[in-house]
C-alpha cells in the first residue's frame, strides 16, 4: 500500500512527547492570551486550567465558553481557534529536529508515534501548524474524544500501544519529563528515552535520575542497529541537544533498576531537603515548574522564554 510501512519490516515503535520535546514556546503564554482576548490571563487562569483538568475532553471552546460565559458561541468559537493558531505560530521546533524526524520516517523499520496531553484541538492547531502529521504514523491527543487520560496514565500509553499495533518490547517513549513519560513507559515494558533540551531542566533533575548503568546505550546506537541511517546517526540531529551527555536509552530490562535508582534518589534528595532545612536555612524555597496555562501540564515555560 502506497505510503504504509509494511508491518513485517517495522521493528521499533517511537513515541514522541511534543512540547519541550520537539518544540518550545518562545513567549510565555500570558502575552498569547493577552493579545487574543485583551485581558491579562492571570485574571481568569483558575477557570481556565480547571476547565482543563476537570474536563478531559473539553476542546477550546469548551474552555473558552466556561472561562467567558457571557461571550456568544460563534465569538467564542472565533477566540478558541485563534488562541490556538497564535499559540502555535510562537513555538519553534528544536534545531535539527525535522531532519531526525525526517530519517526516522525514512526509515521502514520504524513506526512514529506522537502522545501530547491538552485539549484536542488545541494541540492539534500545533501540530497542524508544524505539518506533523508527514511524520507520525499515529498521533494521540490526550483531549482526543476517543482518548480522554493524560500522561503519567498507563491507559495513554496502551491506547498508543494498540494504535501503534506493536507489542510493549517493540516500542520507546522519547519526552523531556522522566515521572510523566518515561517511567509510566518503562513499566509497561516499553524502552525510554529521556531527553532534556530545556537547560533549565536539565539543571534541576538530570543529576537525579540520570542512569549510570553500563547498559545504557545512546539513541545513535538505538538507529544505527537498525542497519539503515548509517550515514547519518544523531550528529545531523535535532541536537543541538548535547547528544552525548543527554539522549539515553533505557531498555525495558532495565525497569527495575531504574525504578529503585530513582526511588533511591528520591529519598536521598528529600533526605538532604530535610536535613538541610533543618540546621542551615529557613528561606530554601521550592519553586514549582510553571505550568503551560493552555496544556495543563504538557509543557514547562522558561522563564526567560
Ligand atoms: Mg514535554
Amino acid at each position: 500500500m502506497k505510503g504504509k510501512k509494511k508491518a513485517e519490516t517495522i521493528k521499533k515503535g517511537i513515541v514522541f512527547d511534543m512540547d519541550y520535546t520537539l518544540i518550545y514556546p518562545t513567549v510565555k503564554f500570558d502575552k498569547v492570551f493577552d493579545k487574543v482576548f485583551n485581558i491579562p490571563f492571570s485574571t481568569v487562569s483558575d477557570q481556565w486550567l480547571g476547565t482543563i483538568y476537570s474536563q478531559p475532553l473539553a476542546k477550546g471552546y469548551d474552555i473558552v465558553k466556561s472561562t467567558f460565559p457571557e461571550m456568544s458561541s460563534s465569538e467564542a468559537q472565533e477566540k478558541a481557534d485563534a488562541i490556538g493558531l497564535e499559540w502555535a505560530k510562537v513555538h519553534n521546533i528544536y534545531p535539527g529536529c525535522v531532519e531526525f524526524l525526517s530519517a526516522l520516517k525514512s526509515n521502514p523499520q520504524y513506526k512514529l508515534g506522537l502522545l501530547t496531553n491538552g485539549p484536542s484541538d488545541l494541540q492539534r492547531a500545533i501540530v497542524e501548524y508544524f505539518d506533523m502529521s508527514k511524520y507520525f504514523d499515529v498521533i494521540i491527543v490526550s483531549g482526543d474524544e476517543d482518548v480522554g487520560v493524560r500522561k503519567p496514565n498507563p491507559e495513554v500509553f496502551r491506547i498508543m500501544a494498540q494504535k501503534m499495533g506493536l507489542p510493549a518490547e517493540s516500542l520507546f517513549m522519547v519526552g523531556d519529563v522522566m515521572e510523566k513519560e518515561i517511567l509510566p513507559a518503562v513499566e509497561l515494558g516499553w524502552g525510554g528515552i529521556w531527553i532534556t533540551p530545556n537547560t533549565e531542566q536539565i539543571v534541576k533533575s538530570s543529576n537525579e535520575h540520570k542512569s549510570k548503568s553500563s547498559d545504557s546505550i545512546k539513541l545513535q546506537d538505538l538507529l544505527k542497529s537498525s542497519h539503515s541511517i548509517q550515514d547519518k546517526p544523531l550528529s545531523i540531529s535535532w541536537s543541538d541537544i548535547e547528544v552525548e551527555s543527554e539522549l539515553i536509552v533505557r531498555t525495558p530490562d532495565q525497569s527495575n533498576s531504574i525504578i529503585k535508582y530513582v526511588i533511591l534518589g528520591a529519598t536521598a534528595l528529600i533526605g538532604l531537603y530535610i536535613i538541610y532545612n533543618k540546621f542551615f536555612s529557613h528561606d530554601y524555597s521550592v519553586e514549582e515548574n510553571p505550568i503551560d496555562p493552555l496544556l495543563g501540564d504538557t509543557a514547562l515555560i522558561s522563564e526567560e522564554l
